[in-house]
């Protein structure tokens, strides 16, 4: 197996992120990648279309400042340069397999809450990101074991 270069790491920004940051840290480490993260805000009309007829663009712009602080704080405590760290808009499956196309990523890393029952082997987040990714994606258990 090649030794990865570039490896992503995709964050919610929960508490359970740390868990999934700190695997890919440590793979980063093991094979001397880079390491960068993704964090992507779904956008308030994405969510509710048009069916709530306000104007949400002052709370999108809190929900963007937010994040943006808490991305930076999580990741300079990962270890993780600012020029390595990306917000972005969008639904989180497509974002992430953009960037990781672009950036030329080699390895994903994903948290998966292990849900049970048939549908449910993944979290639908990193059920979305492994399908259709053309690198490797590493899916982390997180949440109830
Ligand atoms: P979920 O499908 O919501 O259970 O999330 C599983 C995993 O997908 C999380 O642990 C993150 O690694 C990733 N993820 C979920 N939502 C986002 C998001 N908005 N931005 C980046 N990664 C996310």
């Amino acid at each position: 197996m090649s030794d990865y270069s570039h490896i992503l790491v995709t964050v919610d920004l929960t508490e359970e992120c740390r868990t999934v940051a700190e695997r890919a840290a440590s793979l980063a480490k093991m094979y001397n990648a880079k390491l960068s993260c993704i964090h992507v805000i779904e956008p308030l009309s994405l969510a509710y279309g048009g069916d709530i007829p306000m104007d949400l663009s002052t709370i999108q712009e809190q929900i963007q400042d937010t994040a943006q602080s808490h991305l930076s704080e999580f990741s300079q405590s990962m270890g993780i340069a600012s020029e390595n760290q990306h917000l972005v808009f969008g639904r989180p499956e497509v974002e992430i397999h953009t960037l990781a196309e672009q950036m030329e990523v080699d390895l994903i890393v994903v948290g998966s809450h292990g849900r049970h029952g048939l549908a449910l082997l993944l979290g639908s987040t990193a059920n979305g990101v492994l399908h259709g990714a053309i690198c490797d994606v590493l899916a982390v258990r997180v949440g109830n074991k």
